[in-house]
């Protein structure tokens, strides 16, 4: 049963409050901040994308630490994301008081640089029901089917690292609802390969409980599917979600319905930072979501300035452990717009990854990464070796578009400063059936789950 006794944190926090950069001059905490870093903030957040909330602001940053913490640098956007000419140019117009419409070409010119699929148009992996493409869906994986269910299309605070503006529309037509939720139990009807049904966004968990329950609805007559997946941001930057938000039972209610009805309900929850679980009011989250009956997986990329140290990591997946969380993936950080300021060479990643691992109990050795979600499939990145004396990244596919790649070992030459699988080159002949590369150029590449920065 959906607990109701536990008391909420005593805290203001129970109505959502958007901090955008509108708004933001009105919370206490601007103006502790240097004004150098608040006209970094007004200037980048006039090209990328910026939004928070009062929980984020109030109970996740540490502002004595600010501009070194990493809830500030997950949320807040910084002068190092745009190339430097670019940041003056639009520092000098906001200076200079120009019109919003001037300010607004300027940052259209460097957006259509930072991001060059803007649109998130999928050509790839895009599945068809009656003939009818579904574009809000995608099928690269045999047992697993993304739905991105379009009113789940925004987030309830922006992370910096994650560039898909285009996507961060809000949609609450009901509806159209109905029609994609019918589209995907029939698309479900005709696989019955398909056991995993992933909701991602965006977040999901943005939806009414009313809304969610059509796409649930649908998803439950379909005999085949195991297991619905929730890729959900929420628990960390909404918590209040599972607990104060007006249908927090409802959602809640409808989980049990998922569990109820003989499916595993996987909420797959981004959890990048362990103080995201330090407070009262997530760790209740993660109680009542628990309570349904539903299991919590945790999932994140390594992204540097906020997770880059083997403590945050180990100190995440311990936390997260104890609380009944299932550390799941860690992620590379993908091409995005901002890459030099986000990315990590792949063997830093991995020494990371190792040095984290290294300290985990065996029940939180469940995670797996680093893990690159590129064109062929998840290639994680075993580690560094020698092979015939040469040095080789060691690696491995956890997915892939063709099963029968999963899980053979392969090796490619090492490169201290490669960052993602298309720099890598294959060590000898025959690692080369797995350096697979799209045959059309990277267009249909898109970044609309930016948990995972699924590639096609
Ligand atoms: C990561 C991913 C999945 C889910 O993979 P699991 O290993 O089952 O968690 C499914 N589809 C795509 C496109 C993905 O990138
Ligand atoms: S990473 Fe996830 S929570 Fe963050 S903005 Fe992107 S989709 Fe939203």
């Amino acid at each position: 049963m959906v607990r109701d006794n536990a008391a909420p944190d005593p805290s203001t926090h129970d109505r959502y409050r958007a901090v955008t950069r509108t708004n933001i001059d009105r919370c206490s905490q601007w103006q502790r901040l240097d004004p150098e870093l608040r006209e970094a903030v007004m200037t980048v957040s006039a090209v990328l994308p910026f939004r928070t909330n009062a929980y984020v602001m109030d109970e996740l940053i540490d502002w004595d630490r600010v501009p070194d913490d990493p809830m500030f640098r997950l949320t807040f956007p910084m002068a190092a994301m745009l190339e430097e000419h670019d940041y003056q140019r639009v520092r000098d117009l906001i200076r200079a008081g120009a019109e919003k419409g001037e300010i607004e070409s300027a940052a259209n010119t460097i957006r259509a640089k930072l991001n060059p699929h803007p649109a998130g148009q999928m050509s790839h992996n895009v599945p068809h029901v009656d003939g009818e493409p579904i574009p809000g869906m995608q099928h690269k994986y045999r047992e697993t089917v993304l739905f991105f269910p379009s009113h789940g299309q925004t987030c309830h605070a922006y992370c910096t690292f994650c560039f898909r503006w285009a996507q961060f529309i809000g949609d609450d037509d009901l509806k159209f609802a109905n029609k994609e939720a019918g589209q995907l139990r029939r698309y479900l009807e005709q696989h019955p390969e398909v056991t995993d049904v992933l909701f991602t966004g965006g977040d999901p968990m943005i939806m009414k409980a009313k809304v969610f329950e059509t796409y649930i609805d649908e998803v439950l007559r379909v005999e085949s599917v195991r297991t619905v997946r929730i890729g959900t941001k929420s628990v960390a930057y909404w918590p209040q979600r599972f607990v104060t938000d007006a249908d927090a039972r409802d959602m809640l209610r409808i989980f049990e319905r998922v569990t109820e009805s003989g499916k595993h309900l996987a909420l797959m929850g981004h959890y990048n930072h362990a103080v995201e679980l330090s407070t009262e009011i997530s760790r209740e989250a993660v109680r009542r979501i628990r309570a349904t009956g539903a299991n919590i997986r945790m999932q994140s990329p390594l992204i540097r300035h906020i997770n880059d140290s083997a403590d945050a990591w180990a100190d995440l997946w311990v936390t997260g452990t104890q609380l009944g969380c299932v550390p799941y993936y860690m992620f590379v950080e993908r091409d995005t717009g901002a890459k030099s300021y986000f990315e990590l060479p792949l063997a830093e990643c991995w020494e990371i990854f190792q040095a984290a691992y290294q300290r985990l109990p065996g029940t939180a050795r469940t995670v797996r990464g680093p893990s690159m979600s590129c064109f062929p499939g998840k290639c994680h990145v075993l580690g560094v070796s020698e092979v015939a004396g040469e040095k080789a990244f060691v690696l491995e596919f956890l997915q892939a578009r063709d099963p029968s790649l999963v899980r053979r070992p392969f090796f490619a030459k090492f490169d201290p400063t490669a960052s993602w699988y298309d720099e890598l080159e294959p060590l000898s002949a025959s690692d080369e059936p797995f350096f697979i590369r799209p045959e059309v150029p990277t267009t249909p590449l898109t970044v609309r789950d930016g948990h995972d920065l699924v590639a096609n």
